[in-house]
């Protein structure tokens, strides 16, 4: 373990991922971009480098992770981004590549005995044991629910975010309920697509129990 700073509030260590209170999540104006491949949406006084990952238009958020209070239910959209590109844990910010024989831990809510299905997305980044096992005892919103795997594979799906109506340039609401909409790389609206999570798929996963992890992060 090196480098990345912890941070506790009322007991509890803050996940990396989470998001504080200096961090606000702003609305800027978007506009239609026209382009020879098809039109999308941008912003007005966009920078490439830092609006944009992989053609993706992504929402724009301060990065002063410790500073105010922690928002322990909220994530920040470019660490969790950080997260998915470099496999680090949601808890800690440590790499997960060096734990369980190249296999990386996911851990989300979720009823029990619907075990993480082959190919299943999730916006949720990997974990190591001993972090999970401390989210699980600690955090109210695993305590209702979860589910884990160690997982062989998880390439880049898509990205979670808002889609923009083409015509009307007004946010769409999610399917099903869901807060952001899940775009694969391959969807056509993915232009029409503000980011704020990047999405993987699973593959290769292997059910874990609560005992398994306990028992993992003890050694
Ligand atoms: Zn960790």
């Amino acid at each position: 373990m090196s480098g990345v700073r912890q941070f506790h509030w009322r007991g509890m260590r803050v996940p990396f991922i989470a998001r504080w209170s200096r961090e606000d999540q702003r609305q800027y104006p978007i506009e239609r971009r026209p382009s020879l491949t098809g039109d999308g949406i941008g912003y007005p006084d966009e920078d490439p480098r830092a609006d944009r990952r992989d053609g993706v238009l992504w929402v724009r958020m301060p990065v002063v992770r410790g500073i105010g209070e922690p928002y322990l239910a909220s994530v920040h959209a470019l660490r969790q981004r950080q997260c998915m590109n470099h496999m680090l844990c949601q808890i800690c910010g440590e790499s997960t590549f060096t734990h369980s024989g190249g296999r990386h831990l996911f851990l989300m809510r979720g009823a029990k005995g619907q075990p993480i299905r082959e190919g299943e997305k999730t916006a949720v980044p990997p974990v190591h044991e001993a972090c999970a096992a401390e989210a699980v005892r600690l955090c109210p919103h695993l305590r209702k629910g979860w589910v884990a795997a160690r997982v062989e594979y998880a390439p880049p799906w898509g990205v979670a975010g808002i889609v923009y109506d083409s015509q009307t340039l007004q946010p769409l609401p999610a399917e099903r309920g869901r807060e952001l909409e899940f775009v694969g790389l391959d969807d056509p609206r993915l232009r029409w697509t503000l980011a704020a999570r990047d999405v993987v798929a699973l593959h290769g996963c292997t059910p874990v129990e609560l005992d398994e992890l306990a028992a993992a992060a003890a050694h």
